[in-house]
């Protein structure tokens, strides 16, 4: 058969979470939560007994699961693939069939459907597709304190660097210790720096998401003497507003879910792996402005895929960033095997196992 064209935006718009759990008898299990927009129960996607695993939130259409064997949200449509064990485009045609909208092989550029017979009446307004929202301008938790300038005119961008550090030392040790190749190094830029204010550090050049150099990261090579932290980032410099190694990771195959880590070893290590669509949030905490980023970086079939430090701070981070990137696009979250693990320390076989 060939494939039919669907508009997911037109789908999505024209019914309703509800509707579509009400369509597969869902809703009579489960109950509505406090503020009376949440809806909570079993999780029918792992077939689960627990009361509170699945939570939907009606007004954003929207839901994920937090048990361990789901781990995963996203919208109505991530909501039919998962139970008819489908891919994006399929679960829009089914949608489609259910509801008798007649969306189907509707578009501009295929206008095939010419027999004058509308079954879909337009959505209600506030039906129509989510506008993605702009960043809010509520201070993100990664919000800089040390920032002592706020340029006002520009909040939270990053101007480009007018130079780039140069003379660094790409064969320090610290590299065979983090397990990095020379091609590696040699790929991100990395170096030794032995002048100025990221003197004794191994740098990091970060580039915004049109491959400008907007600051560096300095690592101390091991652990720092006590009153020196392990990253110093250059005063001014606004890591919320940075994804490091977007540029990169979004010239890759966007038929790839982005893989979303902590750090910068983390990317490299990964990318050095041969997984290239994979970024940094240089933190465990995801503000507005890397949101934006992440989604406009993302393709919606194959969506996102958080893999952060199995650790308090990961296992927070991870749980609100799944909440908020749920309501907008396919999110999946890959816990890591044991406690303490990072990324950077799994092996080739170990990261195999839960990405592919
Ligand atoms: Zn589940």
């Amino acid at each position: 058969m060939p494939k039919q064209f669907i508009d997911f935006g037109a789908v999505k718009a024209a019914v309703s979470f509800q509707q579509v759990l009400d369509h597969y008898g869902f809703t009579a299990q489960m109950r509505s939560t406090r503020n009376g927009d949440g809806l909570e129960g079993p999780c029918p996607i792992h077939e689960g007994t627990s009361q509170d695993t699945f939570k939907v939130t009606l007004s954003k259409n929207c839901w994920f699961c937090h048990n361990s064997s789901c781990k995963c949200g996203g919208n109505h449509l991530d909501f039919v693939a998962k139970m008819e064990n489908c891919n994006a485009h399929e679960a829009a045609l089914k949608i489609d069939e259910w509801f008798n909208l007649g969306l189907a092989g509707k578009a501009d550029s295929s206008p095939q459907r010419r027999d004058g017979a509308p079954k879909s009446s337009a959505p209600s307004a506030q039906q129509q597709p989510m506008p993605r929202q702009g960043f809010n301008g509520t201070s993100s938790p990664a919000a800089e304190s040390k920032v002592v300038e706020e340029p006002q005119e520009e909040p939270g961008e990053n101007v480009p660097l007018s130079f780039k550090l140069e003379n660094l030392k790409t064969d320090h040790t610290y590299f065979t210790e983090r397990g990095l190749t020379p091609e590696t190094v040699a790929e991100f830029g990395l170096g030794f720096c032995a002048k100025g204010t990221m003197s004794g550090r191994i740098v990091i050049p970060i580039h915004n998401k049109g491959g400008e150099l907007v600051g560096y990261g300095g690592r101390w090579p091991g652990q720092p003497p006590e009153e020196r932290p392990k990253y110093k980032l250059p005063m001014g410099f606004k890591k919320s507003a940075e994804v490091f190694n977007l540029d990169r990771a979004q010239m890759e195959e966007k038929g790839l879910p982005l893989i979303v880590v902590e750090g910068f070893f983390d990317v490299m290590k990964l990318w050095q792996q041969g997984f290239h669509r994979v970024v940094s949030i240089m933190g465990s905490s995801l503000s507005p402005k890397q949101e934006e980023l992440l989604l406009e970086a993302s393709a919606e079939r194959s969506g996102i895929l958080l893999m952060f430090d199995e650790d308090e701070a990961g296992r927070i981070g991870r749980e609100k960033a799944l909440v908020r990137l749920a309501r907008r696009i396919f999110v999946r979250v890959v816990p890591l095997p044991q406690e303490g693990a990072q990324p950077d320390h799994l092996t080739e076989n170990e990261l195999h196992a839960l990405l592919d």
